[in-house]
């Protein structure tokens, strides 16, 4: 990360009654809904506008996750009827259809800014002192600040890291590798995996334990584990890499705990996010963070400087595209609209992991509604079958799901499903579970035949 300092003495140069840090998810949408209430924002963005999620986040990866996802269907043509043949898979051009369309979404980004006449300020932003915002030598005031500036991938610190790119890099990749290891077992390791594979690339992903997804309910770390294996990824159990080194004709070795892995041509770190807290001002402004660099805030995104907040990925909490934009507009609501109580509430968040096939899961793991209410209270039902979809084909990849009720009245408190469509199966279920939704409810609504989300509402 580039160092940047401040100017001690640059004088003031414009005011503001809202100040945006991080033109990415949360901060558009917090900044274009303030000026909404008639008040004058602006925003600060040292790089694409739009930031993590349409650059190098879920839209370029819900591209890659669709590609992936034809992949997969042409293998389904022949028991379909169709012979179907192909030749060839061309990288590039998805990929700069792709880019040609994030270029697109950042222009509609920036115009969006113009039509809600929230000034844009381009630069890195730095938080003085004297509770104004420095940019390029020169300094913003405003009554309220928000940090909003999202989070990067971590590289470990191990000879021959710097070998490896990160997710950044995947979007950076202007060919399709042939041999690739994802080191990593959270949902970015696994999606990215997930789609290398798909496209036939001989695929590993090393993982330190023996599931991936572990902070997910066990029946979502188990079958996602095994589909990878089964659909041709290599799980690299109980694994960590210690040293990386390059070899003369350009690939790599990784040397593991347990084996050396050689002629590797893209070796991807999907480890985990590191705040981009530092380089901010932080200390000079007196805002906290905690041990993770994670800005702490209150439950309204207050930071502990009155009139500072802070949202999206920089908390550490949640880190999804929609729960920063949700933040986001609550708390241009609570300032500027009067809503004085309004704040996110971040139980019963639904989340998707686009792997192959995806997951969908919401509320509390099995595990904590275990430790949260205890076993006898707890009423589970379990489905597992092979989705109508692949009746005809030779290839079988099941679904599963997962209520778990909380008894007397069996208040449905985590929904796991992992399967073909979970993906969109989610959202409404979502709605009724934050809704309070009993199994009685669920069972109340007519399933509709023939879908995999009817097992949702039809479970003994
Ligand atoms: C590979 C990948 C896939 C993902 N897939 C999904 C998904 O499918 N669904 C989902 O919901 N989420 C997904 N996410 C997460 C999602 O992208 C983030 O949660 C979201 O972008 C966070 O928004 P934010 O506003 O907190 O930060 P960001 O969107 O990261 O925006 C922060 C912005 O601040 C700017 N900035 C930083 N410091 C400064 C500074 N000092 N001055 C000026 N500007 C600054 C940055 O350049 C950046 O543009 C994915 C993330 C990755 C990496």
């Amino acid at each position: 990360m580039t160092k940047h300092f401040i100017t001690k003495m640059a004088p003031i140069v414009k005011k503001f009654d809202y100040l945006v840090i991080g033109g990415g998810s949360g901060g558009l949408a917090s900044a274009r809904r303030a000026a909404e209430f008639g008040i004058k924002a602006a925003i600060i963005e040292e790089g694409r506008w739009g930031g993590t999620c349409v650059n190098v986040g879920c839209v370029p990866k819900k591209v890659m996750y669709n590609t992936a996802l034809h992949a997969e269907f042409l293998h389904d043509h022949k028991g379909y009827g169709f012979d179907v043949d192909i030749k060839a898979f061309d990288w590039r051009r998805i990929k700069k259809s792709r880019d040609d369309y994030i270029k697109r979404l950042n222009g509609i980004y920036e115009s969006n800014l113009e039509k809600s006449q929230v000034e844009k300020i381009e630069g890195h932003g730095i938080l003085t002192s004297d509770k104004t915002v420095e940019v390029n030598g020169q300094k913003y005031e405003a009554d309220h600040i928000l940090i909003a500036t999202g989070g990067r991938p971590i590289v470990p610190n191990i000879p021959g890291a710097e070998y490896g790119i990160t997710s950044d890099g995947f979007f950076e990749l202007e060919d399709l590798p042939k041999k690739v290891v994802v080191v990593g077992a959270g949902y970015i390791a696994v999606e990215l995996a997930g789609i290398f594979g798909a496209l036939g690339v001989d695929t590993s992903i090393l993982i330190r334990f023996d599931q991936v997804l572990r902070t997910f309910d066990s029946m979502i770390s188990k079958n996602v584990t095994d589909n990878l294996e089964s659909g041709g990824v290599k799980v690299i159990k109980q694994s960590v890499v210690s040293e990386v080194t390059k070899e003369g004709d350009g690939t790599l070795t990784i040397q593991t705990n347990n084996e050396k892995i050689s002629n590797v041509d893209c070796l991807l770190w999907a480890i985990g996010r590191l705040p981009n807290s530092d380089n901010l001002g932080l200390d000079s402004a007196g805002v906290n963070v905690d041990k993770h660099n994670n800005i702490e805030v209150d439950e309204f995104q207050n930071t502990s400087v009155k009139g500072i907040y802070a949202l999206g990925d920089v908390c550490g909490k949640a880190l999804l595209t929609p729960v920063a934009i949700a933040a986001g507009r609550r708390l241009a609501h609570r300032l500027f609209d009067g809503q004085t109580d309004l704040r996110l509430d971040y139980t019963n968040i639904p989340t998707v992991v686009f792997s192959h096939p995806p997951v969908g899961t919401i509320g509390l793991t099995e595990a904590e509604a275990e430790s949260k209410y205890g076993r006898e209270k707890l009423k589970i039902y379990t489905s597992n079958f092979v989705p109508m979809y692949y009746a005809v084909l030779e290839k079988k990849v099941r679904c599963n799901m997962k209520l778990i009720c909380v008894l007397p009245d069996e208040k449905v408190v985590g929904l796991h499903i992992v399967g073909q469509g979970c993906d969109e199966m989610l959202q409404g279920f979502g709605v009724a579970i934050k809704m309070g939704a009993t199994k009685a409810q669920f069972d109340e609504c007519v399933a509709i035949h023939p879908t995999s989300s009817e097992e949702l509402v039809t479970m003994r």
